[in-house]
């Protein structure tokens, strides 16, 4: 618990926002941004004497008065206001750090991570776990803010939470009760710094683990067994010893579980994120019924490789929940017909070179956003045919005249979406409406 303390929130937003909410009545908190928020967020805090500051320069707001910064995790590390906490030695944390204060006792947490797959695998679990009726509340990255769940939470109660790496790196004493790593690979690299920070930084999701505690590692997935073999936790593996794929159905420790036919998602990465979410519902009694009956019906998580519409014997799917090269090349994988990628968004430095052994059925790329000149290049040399325009409207006009019956229209930008866009979202719902 937080009390008496005097408290800077640098970013307002939804997490920022609630996190002023739980702190207000027992604390001095002060609340900044830069860019305008919504007039009832303001006048709720302000009721609550919240000090909210709209400003392009928070720095003045700030000296050594205050006993702890709550940082947005979008916010870099070298942001002024957070270079003179740390040289002020006042401690930098987040909103579900806050949070996890305010839990009642004898919660149960479950905390997936890794670079891809955190939401789908987040959902399976939640989805599995409220057909159980198990009493299960779901937050964090997934969007909605621990503290806005708070008051929902009671003695007992499982909390189930989505963590970003940039979540992850502002914990201080947050600690889970079963974690779920779903691989790792390089991202994120621009706010990290390096692969090996970005690494270290998944690590917290062990972080506090005793032998108690579990922690669910993807054996096919190198780099993660090699970063995390100095863990403190019980582990258990899937696509590994634990939760494998045998004779086309899935397994857990010798008992088959479902069959892959009875799988609506597909592809493999799916499966291990299926083999993960089993791992973790096995933990609270596996009904292998009600497994069954969420996996014949979850057809994934909208913007995940989803399929929007078959017309004219051409198929389109959204995918752009793609923001690296990683999980494009997880969608070239599923698919066997000739495609027509959409590639291309916000510049991170992101290597479009890692798809070049997965390109064998992309017919045309088309490049867009900011990425869109190095795209280009990169399918002169692989000698694919490219398009190359600023925005997804414009390239969808050459889209619609160069289809054939049989292709499949593929937008899995391995960027994200913030050079034209709020969020990857908008350029999926985007996506949707011009098709
Ligand atoms: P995250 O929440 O980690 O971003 P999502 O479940 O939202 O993960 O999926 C993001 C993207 O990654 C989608 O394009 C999806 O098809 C792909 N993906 C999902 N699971 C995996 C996985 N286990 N390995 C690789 N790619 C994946």
């Amino acid at each position: 618990m937080y009390q008496n303390k005097k408290i800077f929130i640098l970013g307002m937003a939804k997490s920022g926002y609630e996190c002023a909410k739980l702190l207000a009545s027992t604390n001095e908190v002060i609340i900044t941004d830069q860019k305008e928020q919504p007039k009832d967020h303001i006048d709720e805090l302000k009721k609550l004497n919240v000090q909210v500051e709209i400003t392009t320069d928070p720095l003045e707001l700030f000296d050594e008065s205050f006993d702890v910064v709550i940082k947005n995790p979008g916010i870099l590390m070298s942001h002024p206001v957070i270079e003179k906490a740390v040289e002020l030695h006042i401690p930098v944390v987040n909103e579900m750090e806050v949070a996890y204060h305010y839990l009642p006792e004898e919660v149960k947490i479950i905390g997936v991570t890794g670079s891809n797959g955190k939401t789908t695998t987040t959902t399976l679990i939640y989805e599995m776990m409220k057909s159980m009726n198990l009493p299960v509340h779901l937050g964090g990255n997934i969007g909605y803010p621990l503290s806005s769940i708070i008051s929902k939470i009671k003695k007992g109660d499982i909390v189930l939470l989505e963590i970003s790496d940039h979540q992850l790196l502002n914990f201080q004493d947050f600690k889970t009760n079963i974690s779920v790593l779903t691989n790792l690979c390089p991202t994120h690299l621009d706010f990290h710094g390096s692969y090996e920070a970005y690494k270290k930084v998944k690590q917290k999701i062990f972080a506090h683990h005793t032998k108690n505690d579990l922690a669910i590692l993807n054996a096919s997935n190198e780099e993660s067994l090699k970063e995390m073999k100095n863990i403190t936790s019980n582990i258990e593996y899937f696509a590994g010893q634990d939760a494998y794929i045998k004779n086309n159905a899935i397994y857990l420790q010798n008992e088959e579980i479902i069959k892959l036919e009875d799988i609506k998602l597909k592809g493999n990465h799916n499966y291990e994120n299926i083999m993960a979410a089993l791992l973790v519902i096995k933990e609270f009694g596996l009904d292998k019924n009600i497994v069954n009956k969420i996996l014949n019906d979850f057809g994934g998580v909208e913007h995940r490789l989803e399929f929007v519409k078959k017309e004219n014997e051409v198929s389109y799917y959204n995918d752009s929940k793609s923001t690296n090269p990683v999980s494009t090349i997880t969608a070239l994988k599923s698919f066997e017909s000739p495609v027509l990628l959409i590639l291309g968004g916000f510049e991170r430095s992101q290597d479009f070179y890692d798809l070049k052994d997965h390109l064998k059925h992309v017919k045309h790329i088309y490049a867009i956003g900011e990425t869109r000149e190095r795209i280009a290049e990169f399918a002169k040399d692989m000698n694919i045919p490219c398009t190359k325009k600023e925005f997804l409207k414009e390239v969808i006009l050459d889209i619609k005249k160069d289809v054939q019956p049989g292709d499949v229209v593929l937008l899995s930008p391995a960027s994200a979406s913030w050079d034209q866009y709020d969020k990857f979202e908008s350029r999926g719902d985007e996506f949707k409406g011009l098709i």
